[in-house]
């Protein structure tokens, strides 16, 4: 949107000073970006589910994929990097219920999961080979989906920027 010649009375101006909304803004991207921490943890979830299912029902070499070591290996690591993405929103949530000041800590809940969750994806993609790639299957919306997470509400480079500067360098 584009306003020109806009005249606005000084009572009407968002966060009562010039340039006040940012900080109105920026608590709301606070709390927005610790949302992005579940929104990620559900992905990733989902995507994990859907790989178990496939890897223990697609048979190679006579076996179910699931019986490789290297798709157990990928699976267990999907599992703890999960978990750990789960309890890091959990505990960001909590402090925020306490004090809202947590802009350092929100950066680092939506910095971590949405990069784990491409590992998530991109391991998800792997183990349902061909099918994963296909319009068809699942795995492959949410390997798009999930690509947005480190752009949208902050790029991963902004949320580095943010912690570097709430942690003084
Ligand atoms: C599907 C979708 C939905 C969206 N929904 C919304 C929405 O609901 N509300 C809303 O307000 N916006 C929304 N956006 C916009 C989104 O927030 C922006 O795309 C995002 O903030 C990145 O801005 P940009 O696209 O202008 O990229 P740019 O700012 O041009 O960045 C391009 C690249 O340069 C990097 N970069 C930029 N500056 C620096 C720097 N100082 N240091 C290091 N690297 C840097 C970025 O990290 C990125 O990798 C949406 C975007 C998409 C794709």
């Amino acid at each position: 949107m584009v306003f020109e010649d806009c005249r606005i009375p000084a009572e009407n101006i968002i966060g009562g000073k010039e340039g006040g909304g940012f900080a109105i803004l920026e608590d709301t991207l606070t709390s927005g970006r610790v949302s992005y921490g579940a929104r990620c943890t559900g992905t990733a979830q989902a995507a994990y589910d859907l790989s178990v299912k496939y890897a223990k029902e697609r048979i190679q070499f006579g076996k179910p994929i699931a019986s490789f070591q290297g798709t157990k290996f990928k699976l267990a690591d999907m599992a703890a990097n999960i978990e750990a993405m789960r309890h890091l929103t959990y505990s960001v949530a909590e402090l925020f219920m306490q004090t809202k000041k947590i802009r350092k800590q929100a950066a680092m809940v939506k910095l971590f999961a949405a990069e784990m969750l491409q590992k998530i994806l991109s391991d998800s993609m792997q183990i349902h080979g061909g099918y994963g790639y296909m319009m068809e299957y699942p795995i492959r919306r949410f390997w798009r989906d999930g690509r947005l997470f480190t752009i949208t509400e902050g790029t991963s480079e902004i949320q580095r920027l943010v912690i570097a500067r709430e942690e003084g360098y």
